[in-house]
């Protein structure tokens, strides 16, 4: 067998065990499926046309959001990373200005290079410590103002929970330092709160208290909150108002979003609390798979719903472990990420921790 050939057995199988309904699948909080009640929720929606501002459901989900975050105003668009690239093109006045970002973040991996594209952003990363940088360290990254060499620096983006940091929660005081050092230069700041409710139920922090520190602050609906679609943009009522142009101007404006928006007010009633079954699923996956000869992982890293860890070879054992009908990701050579969500249970875990000892067995 070729390289070539061995690898699209390998895609066959993922493409297989994705669709497989009885595959452990801690591949990402994505994978979730909308449970009975989010669907009776969706199916019962009362609708209207959101461009016109007439659909009652969406315009209820925005003000929910906006309250909890302790902002004016909010905006419902399609994902997550649609609130992350407005956010960029608000607060970056030209092309040519600088946003800095955690070097594992989100917006400078996995948005295919979108500030760079519709906002002329120059994007710098800030080397932080499984995905969380101090205030110092911001302070050693902002230029000097007055310096027609370089890129002028405008906005700092925090990613909480930061997820290719493992899911390490932004302690609150560092938040604060980080927000506080960006304010005194007059630099805009971001969070991308894609698992912000993670971590909020992680450590008991309310989440307007770390959201309402920055300038725009968004939650993701279709990760662990187990929606299938969306995302809340908060910020001050101009903010948002010029965010809509962008909504429009990007295509993310839609009509009966009531549909969407639906199922993320019931995924604010029901799944945020629940969140914590997630955190004790994700630790106890990290405790089996420390006492695996030749899985390399710290449990005590492990703080809300994502699991990362080392082994010798990570897409061959993303395909063992594929075989016996558990999903994880292969983050790189070594590293392995597994998420734990909605529709994951203990006994899950324990099936994966089993397979994960097989698959390690037949390795060595
Ligand atoms: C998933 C994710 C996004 C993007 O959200 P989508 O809804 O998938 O577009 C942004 N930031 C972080 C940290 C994420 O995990």
């Amino acid at each position: 067998m070729t390289v070539r050939s061995v690898i699209r057995v390998v895609e066959d199988l993922r493409a297989d065990r994705r669709t497989d309904p009885d595959a452990v699948n801690l591949s990402s909080d994505t994978q979730t499926r909308p449970t009975g009640g989010m669907r009776q929720a969706i199916a019962q929606a009362v609708v209207g046309d959101e461009q016109t501002r007439s659909d009652p459901t969406t315009l209820a989900l925005e003000e929910r959001v906006a309250d909890l975050l302790g902002h004016e105003a909010a905006v419902f668009l399609p994902s997550g990373t649609m609130c992350n690239e407005i956010a960029v093109r608000l607060h970056v006045g030209h092309a040519g200005d600088e946003v800095l970002a955690e070097a594992s973040s989100h917006l400078i991996n996995a948005e295919a290079g979108g500030p760079a594209v519709l906002s002329g952003a120059v994007l710098t990363p800030v080397q932080g410590e499984r995905g969380v940088f101090t205030g110092d360290r911001l302070a050693s990254m902002i230029r000097p103002p007055g310096n027609r060499y370089a890129p002028v620096t405008r906005l700092v983006c925090v990613e909480q929970t930061a997820n290719a940091g493992g899911g390490r929660v932004w302690p609150l005081d560092v938040m604060r330092q980080v927000v506080e050092v960006a304010r005194e230069r007059g630099i805009a700041t971001h969070l991308d709160g894609a698992r912000l409710l993670n971590a909020s139920v992680a450590d008991g922090v309310d989440p307007r208290t770390y959201a309402s520190l920055f300038d725009t602050a968004w939650i993701d609906f279709s990760k662990g909150l187990g929606a299938p679609v969306g995302a809340v943009l908060a910020g001050s009522a101009s903010l948002i108002e010029q965010a809509w142009r962008y909504k429009q101007m990007w295509g993310g404006a839609l009509r009966q979003s009531g549909m969407l928006a639906a199922a993320a007010l019931y995924a604010l009633d029901h799944h945020v609390e629940r969140l914590a079954v997630d955190h004790a699923n994700a630790r106890a996956l990290a405790e089996g798979l420390a006492g695996i000869d030749g899985i390399d992982i710290d449990p005590s890293h492990v703080q809300t719903n994502i699991v990362y860890f080392e082994v010798d070879d990570a897409p061959g054992f993303e395909a063992g472990l594929a075989a016996h009908g558990v999903l994880v990701g292969a983050k790189g050579p070594r590293r392995v990420r597994a998420v734990t969500h909605l529709d994951i249970t203990a006994d899950d875990i324990a099936t994966a921790i089993a397979a994960a000892e097989a698959v390690m067995g037949e390795r060595r």
